[in-house]
Formats: structure tokens, C-alpha cells, sequence
């Protein structure tokens, strides 16, 4: 939900942003209880840069005990989110603002949970254990905008800079090497010279983190369109959050068609794949989130290639077998960060066919879906991430390769034709099914399964309509 509305003759706004009046009702309900309470982190970080934030947080100097009763005398309901680590969440008119103590300990994403939340007594103390600068601002309506770290500055410049000692940070808590990647793709920021070298030299310590936070933080890199970006300037901490693509680094495809490395080509492939979902040439709204399908099996689409090399009496690589190999390999890096079964069958099934033989014509075209719908995808959809993945494939190999994207476009818009005009590529879309084949005397059994596989290849092959009549006088029933 956006929270922020934009307008510019109020006094109680943070350049021209005015936080919304559930928020402000939370604010003056913890102060009426003689608390301090300062807005912090995104929403004072995004209210500067100008863009629309989603949620609030808070930061109060009670105990979340006092922060609960304050609010509970004010009539706003309270949920306790976190109290374990100081925090609860008030939530007015279905808004949610999250009011966490004045805290001195970290964030303890890799899983050191606290017994006991170490307070700090000021909100500067606050401030200083927090992440990167421009997350580390506080905001209030009469007080301003408390900036230590010159957070300001750093928008300005546009880059991502860790609070204090970057490595020193890291070792703290190694999740922030991905939270900076994630900003610095999200806000399009650079990353500041020093917490960048600090990002490769600790990037070894992400095995600490738990793999499930890791899974949520690279989705969230994918989420950006700007994955490809990532992995071509952060490998080292890309490497270690998916170890699987440290081989294909500097891996020689040996091959006219590529001008890259197997890593090179995949950030490539990734980085148009992001684009495709912004620029949308299935004429999909633009402003949809980007498709985390379609982002993974690119990220991972060609995993399983060094794997599979091998060499010609010429010289020339070969990768027989990647595809399935690579989808193998993906459902297990999938599973290992916790991502959801429906997002791994998708990405999978892109995966597994991204590099099979496809023409545009018909029956050729009705064999691919039919295999995305054993896989149980929703067909239209993920044939038109398969050919979003086709065509970055292509865009990210050697110009001489190109040309396929014509053919491509063809493809995707023969599959909207067949799609449109419901031309089957599955038994459950035949004119007739298991009652019919019985009335016509056929023995209840796999026999009737088998009778409509057949009379499915014969409809997609063009052999037969697909009418009662027809069909089950091509059975020989009729
Ligand atoms: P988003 O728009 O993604 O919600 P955000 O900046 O609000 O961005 P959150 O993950 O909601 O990010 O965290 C809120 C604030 O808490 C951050 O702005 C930052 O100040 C602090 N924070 C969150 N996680 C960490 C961490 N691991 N280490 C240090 N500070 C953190
Ligand atoms: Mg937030």
C-alpha cells in the first residue's frame, strides 16, 4: 500500500512527502505518553529520494511494553510482531507501522537470536547500528531530519555506504552484503568503494546466514530487473550466495555462438530478461512486478553447463545434456533457499526447456505447451517467459546469433493464436473424453487413456478435428 501522498504547502512534511495521517496518529500516541518516537529507515530514506514508500517503521525510546500501552490507550490496536526483539506493530485503518525500541544489539539475521534486546538510550545509538546511511535517518515533523551518518549525502551521490567499518559490519551480519546489493540494484545507487572491497572480502561469510533469508534477499535482487547487473559486479558475493555459479566463471564455452563465458552469458541473458519484463513485448502491463519465474531460469539456465562440456576433435564445446542437468541443479539451489514449490516447478520447467528445438509452426508449438502442461504451468503464461527466455538466450550469445529473435517473435505469436483459439495440447481439451469412448463401447481401463493420447497426436499433428465425430470415427468407434 502506498502510504505517502505528495503535497507541497504543509509544514509536516519531509520534502513535500506527508506521512500518512495513520502513521502520524501512531507518532502522537506515543508521544502523549511522554515517549520520544522518530519515523526511521525507508520511508524517511525514500521520502528524500521522492519515491512513493510501502510501509513505515518507527523507533521509540519506551520498552515495547510502554510503546504498547501507549497505543492501546490511544485506541489503535497493536499486534506483537516481535517482541523479542523490542518491536510491535500498530495498525490503524488496516496500516501497519512497525514501532521498534531504541535498540544497541544488531539485526541478527543469521540467526544469533538475542535472549534479551540490549536498548540503547538515544535515538543516535539507534541509528548507529543500522545498515547503510541512507538507512540510517531519522525524521520528525517538529525535530527534522536527524542525519549523523550524512545518509543525505549519499542519496545525493547515489551510492550504497555502510555505517561505520563495512567489514566490520559485514562480520556482524552478513545478510547486509546482500541488503546492499538489493538497494543498490533497486534505487539504481553504486556501491561506495570501501563497503564494495569489504563485500568480496567477507562474501565467504554468508554461509553463516540462513539459507531461507538468503533465498528471500536474492529474490529481492531479482526482483529489481537489475540481477544480471548484480552478478556481473558483485560475483564474488553472488558466488557465495548460489556456490553452483562459481563454475561457470571464466568458463570458456569454446564456441563461435558465444562471446562470453558461461557466467558472462547468463548475467547477459539475466539482464535482458529484465528488461523484456519492463518492456513487455507480450503487450503485458509494464508496471507488473517483474516475474521471479522468468528471473531465476534465467539466473540459472545455463548452471548445469560446465557440468556437461565436453570437446570436439576441433576444438569446439559442446554442452549436451545442460538443460536437464541445469534443471536439476536449479531444483536443488531453489529448494535449498526456500522457495516456494510453484516458483521451482516454473523456473524448472523453463529451465529444462529453454534450449529445446522449437519451430514456428503448429504442431511443433502444440508439443511444447503440452509438455509445460504435464509440467502443471499455466500454459499462456510460461510459454511466453519461455520465449522471453529464448530470446535473452539468444540476445546474450554472439551477434551471429541474433537473427533467431525473429523467429522467436513468430513463435510467441503463433502460441497467442493458439492459444486464443483454444486448439488443444491436452486430453481435458478434446471434444470428447473417457464417457464418450465408453458409450461407444470401449472397456473402462487404461485403455481410455490410451485411445486419447492418440486422438490427441492425431488433433495436434492436424490429422483430425477436434469434433465428437471425427475423433471417434479416427478411433474407430463411430
Ligand atoms: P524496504 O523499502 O525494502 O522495506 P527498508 O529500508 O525499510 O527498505 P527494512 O528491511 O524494512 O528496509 O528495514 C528497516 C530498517 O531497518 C532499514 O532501513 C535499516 O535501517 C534497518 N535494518 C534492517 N535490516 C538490517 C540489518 N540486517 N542490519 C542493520 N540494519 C538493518
Ligand atoms: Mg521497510
Amino acid at each position: 500500500m502506498a502510504v505517502n501522498a505528495y503535497r507541497s504547502d504543509n509544514s509536516c512534511s519531509l520534502e513535500g512527502v506527508v506521512p500518512s495521517a495513520a502513521s502520524l496518529r501512531v507518532l502522537r500516541a506515543l508521544e502523549s505518553a511522554g515517549l520520544e518516537a522518530w519515523y526511521v529507515g525507508g520511508w524517511v530514506r525514500d521520502a528524500i529520494m521522492g519515491v512513493p514508500s510501502h510501509d513505515v517503521d518507527m523507533c521509540c525510546s519506551g520498552s515495547w511494553e510502554e510503546s504498547e500501552r501507549a497505543l492501546l490507550s490511544a485506541d489503535i490496536d497493536v499486534v506483537r510482531s516481535g517482541i523479542k526483539f523490542g518491536g510491535i506493530t500498530a495498525v490503524v485503518e488496516g496500516e501497519r507501522i512497525e514501532v521498534t525500541t531504541y535498540r544497541l544489539d544488531g539485526f541478527y539475521t543469521d540467526g544469533r537470536h538475542p535472549d534479551e534486546v540490549v536498548r540503547a538510550g538515544t535515538i543516535s545509538e539507534d541509528l548507529a547500528r543500522r545498515d547503510f546511511t541512507v538507512n540510517a535517518m531519522a525524521w520528525h515533523p517538529e525535530r527534522g531530519v536527524l542525519d549523523l551518518f550524512d545518509g543525505r549525502g549519499d542519496i545525493q551521490a547515489r551510492v550504497i555506504r555502510a555505517v561505520g567499518e563495512p567489514a566490520v559490519r559485514f562480520r556482524e551480519d552478513a545478510l547486509r552484503m546482500l541488503r546492499a546489493v538489493r538497494f543498490a540494484c533497486r534505487l539504481d545507487f553504486a556501491i561506495e568503494p570501501a563497503t564494495c572491497a569489504a563485500l568480496a572480502e567477507c562474501a565467504p561469510l554468508l554461509d553463516a546466514v540462513a539459507n531461507e533469508r538468503v533465498g528471500i534477499e536474492m529474490c529481492g535482487i531479482l526482483a529489481t530487473r537489475h540481477g544480471g547487473d548484480a552478478m556481473l559486479r558483485y560475483p564474488e558475493l553472488i558466488c557465495a550466495a548460489i556456490p553452483e555459479l562459481a563454475a561457470a566463471r571464466d568458463f570458456d564455452q569454446c564456441s563461435p555462438y558465444h562471446a562470453f563465458s558461461v557466467y558472462e552469458h547468463i548475467a547477459r541473458a539475466l539482464t535482458v530478461a529484465g528488461e523484456l519484463s519492463r518492456f513487455r513485448i507480450d503487450g503485458g502491463d509494464p508496471d507488473s512486478e517483474a516475474s521471479l519465474s522468468l528471473m531465476w531460469a534465467a539466473c540459472l539456465h545455463d548452471v548445469g553447463k560446465p557440468a556437461c562440456f565436453t570437446q570436439d576433435a576441433g576444438g569446439r564445446g559442446h554442452f549436451y545434456g545442460h538443460p536437464e542437468e541445469g534443471a536439476k541443479m536449479a531444483r536443488s539451489i531453489m529448494r535449498r533457499l526456500g522457495l516456494s514449490d510453484m516458483l521451482v516447478r516454473d523456473a524448472c520447467t523453463l529451465i529444462r526447456y529453454h534450449d529445446m528445438p522449437v519451430e514456428p509452426e503448429r504442431t511443433s508449438l502444440l508439443h511444447a505447451m503440452q509438455l509445460f502442461d504435464r509440467a502443471g504451468c499455466d500454459v499462456a503464461r510460461l510459454m511466453g517467459e519461455l520465449f522471453d527466455l529464448k530470446r535473452a538466450d539468444t540476445l546474450g550469445k554472439a551477434p551471429s546469433c541474433f537473427y533467431y529473435v525473429e523467429e522467436i517473435e513468430r513463435m510467441r505469436e503463433m502460441v497467442r493464436e493458439l492459444v486464443a483459439n483454444g486448439d488443444a495440447y491436452s486430453v481435458k481439451m478434446l471434444a470428447i473424453g473417457g464417457r464418450d469412448l465408453i458409450d461407444a463401447g470401449v472397456r473402462p481401463g487404461p485403455r481410455l487413456g490410451e485411445l486419447l493420447e492418440r486422438a490427441l497426436q492425431a488433433v495436434m499433428d492436424g490429422r483430425v478435428r477436434n469434433e465428437a465425430q471425427p475423433l471417434l470415427a479416427y478411433l474407430g468407434l463411430a
